[in-house]
């Protein structure tokens, strides 16, 4: 399996199997942010909880394409239960990974890498960046 085909079973898996997934969870503890990108109709609601300057725990609604749905999935486990500056870094680099900017990919495991060749698809660039621009802007109104 090369590392497109690898990529690509990445985003299928996250896409028809999301993590952190909104069921009947009590979120009245967690801000929420609700992102729309109307070039490709994704919808969706982020839902975290913060204790002290830590992400403990996100949860997500996602609506769209599987590129939208699959990004919000692994944005949700990649900053998961980590610091909240931590979380701007990773969100700055990989939103300059999928522009197809300078990024340091130390940051990141392999699942989040998967959206590494999403910058050779400029369309789609909105659906990968969606969940991570709202749960930035949901750490800003902090
Ligand atoms: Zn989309």
């Amino acid at each position: 399996m090369n590392i497109d085909q690898l990529y690509r079973e990445v985003i299928l898996d996250h896409a028809s199997n999301p993590r952190n997934k909104l069921f009947n969870q009590d979120v009245k503890d967690y801000k929420q942010k609700r992102g729309y990108n109307p070039s490709c109709g994704d919808d969706i609601v982020i839902f975290i909880k913060f204790n002290n300057n830590q992400i403990e725990d996100i949860i997500h609604h996602a609506q769209g394409c599987s590129i939208s749905v699959a990004a919000t999935s692994i944005c949700s486990v990649a900053l998961k239960g980590i610091d909240i500056n931590l979380a701007k870094t990773k969100i700055e680099n990989y939103l300059n990974m999928v522009q197809g900017n300078n990024y340091d990919n130390s940051l990141f495991s392999r699942d989040e890498l998967a959206f590494s060749g999403i910058k050779n698809f400029p369309a789609r660039v909105k659906c990968a960046s969606l969940a991570w621009k709202t749960v930035l802007e949901l750490i800003n109104e902090l």
